[in-house]
């Protein structure tokens, strides 16, 4: 019984898998002792090892499925390589992520009981390996560093490039492995389980997933495998299918805005579109296109109304790039990309436009919660200026604010009331009702109610402070105070 049955175990398995499952001591000299009991054994896997050597086809394996043996041979990790280094994306390094059906587990498990409930007398050795790698660790064993080799690439399971491999079997190989899967929702009556449980039953029950497959061989014992499994196995091949992707990278940069009528991000207010274009998308169209990306998301660091200009050092912002083809640049291509967007237009500009990683996106947002900007502001008086009221308004060194929300954004902000601080107050006459005002102020401040006081929302505003009515007719922003992204002068 013995005999048939090992032989049965050794017709299921590829030659790899043989030496992966059996212990290792059945393949040392040391052990063709006089022992008859395992004399034979010895035979029969020499047997197996040369013919499975002298046969040209493959003939694929009931547990790995061809995983340890065609899917890494060297002429299929040739073609592999090859396949991932024509897929025309742009990589320094890579990782991979292999997708196999956990059916090989499923049937492990049963050769596993199977050998481990042959008694030690009969054979005097344990026969199953007490260090059998699983099929997807050998796999990775046995590609990984030759793929390195191959590609001249490294393998860095942190990259961005990810080579997806995914190997499937055909359903009708596997009619004894799902009626087994299926003894799952008889074992565990319907009623005792809780809505939660229940609803994770349903998720698990699609398929051979491994929490489905762990409960299965959690739940079964040898009798019950018995049932469903007849050896030998079937030797069949899995479907080997490829999908190579980048990760998203970002680029930042600073954009200056010279229109009143450009929006900063795309603007559409009941189905229809405000304005022909925007910020985002003159630049995230034109980066897009040269980075051969599906699409793409803009960040800023805070944002100005659209009737507001974006001058001096301009806005930080980045641009997230979804499965980019090109992904590394040099300097001279992200001044290339940087004038190609500068001169599709003549409502914006971009400068400081740079690479930049994941963990830096995270400095934007830190350095924006303690940045500062500076504006300048056109503003009109309904009473008659004059220096004096100049004069009062250049002494300022800090004016402290308490701003409520203001009224045009009460729609989208929730009602309070912030401190704020504007300095380094510059004021200039330019006739009797019109002047200019420049300032630094603390991020989140809102400059246009500071200068006509929102209804007395804004204490004080430039109204209390010289006694007249006062209005806002253009504002700037002049600088955006924070030091990232750093400035780049591509003119050197
Ligand atoms: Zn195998």
């Amino acid at each position: 019984m013995t005999e048939l049955l090992l032989k049965n175990i050794i017709d299921s398995l590829c030659w790899t898998c043989t030496k992966r499952i059996f212990h290792f001591q059945l393949f040392t000299v040391t052990a063709s002792c006089e022992n008859k009991s395992y004399f034979w054994i010895q035979k029969y896997l020499e047997e197996k090892k040369l013919k499975e050597h002298n046969s040209k086809d493959f003939q694929g394996c009931g547990i790995c499925f061809g995983l340890l043996e065609k899917y890494s041979d060297e002429s299929f990790l040739k073609e592999l390589a090859d396949r991932v280094n024509n897929c025309g994306i742009q990589f320094r390094d890579f990782r991979i992520s292999l997708t196999a059906s956990n059916v090989s587990t499923l049937r492990e498990k049963f050769i596993e009981l199977l050998l481990e409930s042959i008694p030690i007398s009969e054979i005097s050795l344990r026969l199953y390996n007490p260090k059998c790698l699983s099929v997807k660790e050998l796999w990775k064993i046995l590609t990984f560093h030759p793929l390195e080799v191959i590609m001249g690439k490294l393998y860095n399971h942190t990259s961005l490039f990810d080579v997806k491999t995914k190997f499937t079997i055909e359903d009708s190989a596997l009619e004894a492995d799902t009626r087994l899967l299926d003894t799952r929702s008889i074992s565990i009556p319907e009623k005792k389980l809780s809505k939660k449980a229940r609803l994770q039953k349903e998720i698990q029950e699609v398929g051979f997933t491994k929490p489905n497959v762990d409960l299965v061989i959690k739940e079964s014992n040898l009798e019950k495998f018995k049932k469903y499994y007849t050896l030998p196995f079937t030797r069949t091949m899995s479907n080997f299918d490829l999908e190579c992707t980048h990760d998203p990278i970002f680029l930042a940069g600073r954009y200056l805005k010279f229109s009143r009528i450009l929006s900063q991000t795309k603007w559409i207010i009941e189905g229809a579109r405000k304005f022909s274009s925007s910020i985002e998308e003159i630049m995230g169209e034109v980066l897009s296109r040269e980075l051969g990306a599906t699409g793409f998301v803009f960040t800023s660091s805070g944002r100005e109304d659209i009737d507001v200009k974006c001058l001096g050092k301009g806005r930080p912002f980045t641009l997230e790039f979804m499965e980019p083809k090109r992904t590394e640049f040099t300097r001279e291509e992200l001044k290339k990309y940087q004038q190609l967007i500068n001169e599709s237009t003549t409502e914006m500009a971009v400068k400081d436009l740079q690479y930049i990683t994941r963990e830096q996106t995270k400095l934007m947002r830190e350095s924006q919660e303690n940045k500062t900007k500076s504006y300048s502001a056109l503003c009109y008086c309904y009473s008659k200026l004059d220096e004096k009221d100049i004069e009062k308004l250049n002494s300022l060194t800090r004016v402290d604010l308490l701003q409520q929300t203001p009224i045009r954004v009460l729609h989208r902000r929730t009602v309070m009331t912030r401190s704020r601080w504007i300095s380094d107050i510059q004021a200039s006459l330019i006739d009797e009702h019109h002047f200019k005002i420049k300032m630094l102020t603390q991020g989140g401040t809102y400059v246009k109610e500071f200068v006509h006081g929102d209804l007395g929302r804004t204490e004080p505003s430039l109204c209390t402070i010289l006694n007249k009515e006062c209005d806002i007719l253009e504002l700037d922003v002049e600088s955006v105070n924070c030091d990232f992204p750093p400035e780049i002068n591509y003119d050197d």
